[in-house]
């Protein structure tokens, strides 16, 4: 049987990474791990999170037509590499894509069979807060994420097939949990 692709996008600070990680804990699925031209954060490991290449690497991927889809966000290049998709999927191992919806609209046109799960944020003051909370982002760079939060949060409902509110945590993991499940 052939695996299934599933997509998750949302803003940053939409509780998203915390959403992802649990799933994977806890969901026999594989991640896919993105290609990005931006630094490692404290704690980030290559291969893990992302391989962290450069600039000229990366368009190399590009030119090559290795990536299933990409996106420059903030100034950094983030892309899914297309192969280890589609080896997972041809042995039929679903897989979980952690990508920002430049590039869940591209995943939309090449994978129509993709299931394109969408995490909102409560509301922007929340989301505002959660990112201020968070202490590692700064003023200009807060104001640029609520911005494309704002795009993001319009576009959603037409793109993904569905959204999940994370007003409480442990709800959209299940909620999110189920969704898969019962896609597979
Ligand atoms: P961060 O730099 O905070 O890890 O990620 C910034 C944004 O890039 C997040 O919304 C994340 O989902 C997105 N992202 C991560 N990997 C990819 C990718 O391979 N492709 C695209 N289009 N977005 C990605």
């Amino acid at each position: 049987m052939t695996g299934r692709l599933f997509v998750l996008s949302g803003p940053s600070g939409s509780g998203k990474s915390t959403i992802i990680a649990r799933v994977l804990d806890t969901l026999d699925i594989d991640f896919s791990v993105s290609v990005t031209t931006r630094q490692p954060r404290p704690g980030e490991t290559n291969g893990l999170h992302y391989w962290f290449i450069s600039r000229i690497d990366f368009q190399n991927m590009v030119g090559a037509g290795q990536l299933l889809e990409w996106a420059e966000y903030n100034d950094n290049l983030y892309g899914t590499p297309a192969r280890p998709i589609d080896s997972a999927n041809a042995i039929g191992r679903d897989i979980l894509l952690d990508i920002e919806i430049q590039g869940a609209r591209q995943v939309r046109a090449n994978r129509p069979s993709a299931v394109m799960i969408f995490i909102a944020p409560p509301s922007i003051e929340v989301l505002e807060q959660r990112l201020r909370g968070r202490g590692d982002t700064s003023d200009e760079d807060i104001a640029e994420r609520l911005l494309i939060a704002n795009e993001q949060l319009k576009a959603a409902s037409e793109l993904f097939d569905f959204v999940v509110v994370n007003d409480h945590l442990d709800g959209a993991v299940d909620e999110v949990t189920t969704l898969i499940t019962g896609a597979i």
